[in-house]
């Protein structure tokens, strides 16, 4: 039965076979975290940190400063009243480039962009870590590496933060020492090769909007193969697969923050696949929570199998299509 969307805010989204999806907001500015309690998001599983960045234009050579940054930070923190927020560390370049990177990029979505853009601006990098840290002091947050690929990228960055917590305790200021770490898996070296790193980091998200791009190969600012985009792609299925089977033997949460987790048309196929948490845009998440209501898990999995095992693009729509008369 479909209760009005207003009223869902309260009700936790749970399988009709007693599964409980954890649904989360993406936000870009602080401000966003009204709508997202409105929703009645649990948490913000994305906070994307370059618009306090990016949003500078007219104040070219000017980042914000750690004390901004905090401000920003905190007050996300603040506005969920104590439900967690993941703030993604600086994803600048390629789609998103800032008024201070000046060099010439020949391709900019496979330059220097997010986690490489940071561990080659050391000074940047830590700015931002100790303010997210110092926010970490008036409620959970977590910590999330974008674009990772290499293990010494996990690496630099966990000595960084370590660096970042050393320097803040010398000064006296207080943070969350168990502030969690994780990294967004959205180049397919980092999905195919997880137990590289995995056993380093406390949770995972895909950022299934990259991992599309680079998997496909297809420029997402281009639109002149716009029309290759396709989540429903053999290669992006396995991948997730791949991802949410490393996570579990790694005892490590995974959660989905990309486009694909708002995606009504693969609620079912995402949670069927054992996906447990799931991060949108605000607006969304009514919405997704009606069809988890109206799910059933355990009636999808031949569907799911079905769907994994195929590499028939037709079989795949269909059999996705058939999912959605039978998952109450
Ligand atoms: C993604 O790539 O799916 C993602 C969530 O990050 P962004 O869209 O900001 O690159
Ligand atoms: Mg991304």
């Amino acid at each position: 039965q479909r209760k009005k969307l207003g009223k869902l805010k309260k009700t936790p989204a749970v399988t009709q076979d007693g599964v409980e999806i954890t649904l989360l907001a993406n936000i870009e500015l602080p401000a966003d975290t009204t709508q997202a309690m409105e929703a009645g998001a649990s948490g913000v599983g994305l906070f994307r940190s370059e618009f306090l960045f990016m949003e500078r234009s007219g104040q070219a050579h000017r980042l914000p400063s750690e004390e901004e940054q905090f401000l920003a930070y905190r007050a996300a923190v603040q506005g969920m009243k104590g439900r967690p927020v993941t703030i993604r560390t600086l994803d600048v370049g390629a789609d998103k480039p800032l008024d201070t990177t000046e060099h010439n990029i020949l391709n900019p979505a496979l330059g220097l962009r997010a986690i490489r853009y940071c561990l080659s601006e050391p000074q940047l990098f830590l700015t931002q870590l100790r303010a997210m840290l110092r926010a970490s002091a008036f409620g959970p947050v977590k910590i999330l590496v974008p674009m990772m690929a290499h293990n010494f990228e996990i690496e630099q960055t966990l000595a960084m933060i370590a660096q970042a917590k050393q320097e803040l305790s010398a000064e006296g200021k207080e943070f969350d020492p168990e502030v969690p770490v994780g990294a967004m898996i959205e180049v397919p070296a980092a999905a195919l090769a997880l137990p590289m790193f995995v056993k380093k980091l406390d949770f995972l998200s895909i950022g299934t909007n990259d991992l599309i791009q680079y998997t496909l190969a297809i420029d997402r600012t281009d639109h002149e193969v716009a029309h290759l985009y396709d989540d429903l792609h053999p290669a992006i299925l396995q991948l997730l697969q791949m991802v949410i089977s490393a996570a579990e033997k790694a005892e490590i949460p995974v959660s989905i923050c990309g486009g694909m987790a708002g995606d009504l048309r693969l609620t079912r196929l995402l949670t069927g696949m054992g996906f447990r948490e799931l991060s949108m845009p605000a607006a969304l998440l009514p919405e997704v929570k009606q069809a988890i209501l109206n799910t059933r898990i355990d009636a999808l999995q031949p569907h799911i199998k079905k769907i994994l095992r195929s590499y028939d693009p037709v079989v795949i729509r269909e059999t996705l299509a058939a999912m959605e008369s039978a998952g109450q």
